[in-house]
């Protein structure tokens, strides 16, 4: 069988064919955009690969938010966003035209289900993915499937304590301000400093109050969906200081209150870098196509 795992991100989509992390080739890159451009641009690397080496199904992550319930008439759509142009483009209509099985889920959701497949929580069935770059994003997966309702999670405007005194700045957030993602994102590092994130030492003591906040994301998802491993990705995400410190600061939140997280061996196992690279995305969505191939083959 042959997937096209499609990665469409805020900057760039990736196309990629294959069955899983051995066999992944021929990755394109597509700049993002207009959507009729993207997505049409998507649909051609598509067309063509289909004629000259067939493909079986397609799975798309995407930036959100988008509509994943399959019953509303704006399934596959972008909801209303501040990126210009993409509030309520049909991302799965065009691709569906292909007549192929189209899996579609969130880009975070997308890369936890590759982690839980071939990665860092390969074997388990309840787990979370942290990304930490432009925004702040969170996939939860439970008993194996990725969580969706009435919309799917947006933790990464989680609300956090923030001491005024050891951190006076209030937030870059359109919405919120301090909440989370307008603490730690790349534009609220680049507001704070005046740099961009990727521009701070590695021993910057900024990154200690970003694994702060990260810790307490990491408490929230521990005590809402009692993950069994939290993955931190993203290029903020893979600054080693923030990761080490994340961990420390988890178990002060913790407070002690769950014995099997209160040593640092136990932290290092639970919370812990991607395992695929930057490739956790594009092979989710190769998960995405394979699980919309079954779901099709199971339905006739
Ligand atoms: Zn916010």
């Amino acid at each position: 069988m042959t997937y096209a795992g499609v990665e469409i991100g805020g900057t760039k989509v990736v196309v990629a064919f294959g069955s899983g992390p051995d066999d992944l080739c021929d990755r394109v890159r597509i700049p993002t955009t207009t959507p009729e451009e993207t997505i049409g641009a998507v649909v051609r690397v598509l067309e063509t690969r289909r004629q000259h080496f067939g493909l079986d199904a397609v799975g798309v992550a995407t930036f959100g938010p988008v509509r994943l319930d399959p019953k509303a008439p704006d399934y596959g759509h972008i909801l209303p966003t501040p990126k210009p142009g993409w509030s309520g483009a049909d991302i799965l209509g065009p691709l569906r035209r292909l007549g192929l099985p189209v899996g579609l889920d969130t880009d975070v959701n997308g890369a936890a289900l590759g982690e839980g497949r071939w990665g860092a929580c390969a074997g388990l069935d309840n787990y979370a993915y942290v990304t930490v770059g432009t925004g702040v994003g969170v996939g939860l997966v439970v008993h194996g499937a990725p969580v969706h309702g009435a919309l799917h999670p947006e933790l990464g405007h989680l609300p956090v304590r923030r001491d005024p005194v050891l951190d006076p700045f209030v937030g870059s957030c359109p919405f919120h301000g301090d909440c989370l993602e307008g603490l730690v994102s790349g534009p609220a590092l680049a507001a704070r400093t005046g740099r961009p994130g990727e521009a701070l030492a590695a021993d910057d003591p900024l990154w200690d109050l970003v694994g702060d906040y990260l810790a307490q994301l990491a408490a929230t998802l521990t005590y809402t969906v009692a993950p069994r491993r939290i993955v931190l990705g993203g290029g903020v995400g893979q600054t080693p200081r923030v990761l080490s410190r994340m961990r420390e600061r988890l178990m002060f939140w913790l407070g002690g209150y769950l014995p099997a997280l209160q040593n640092s061996q136990a932290i290092e196992a639970y919370l812990v870098a991607p395992a695929l690279g930057e490739s956790s995305g594009v092979l989710g969505a190769i998960v995405l196509a394979r699980r919309a191939l079954r779901a099709h083959s199971e339905s006739r």
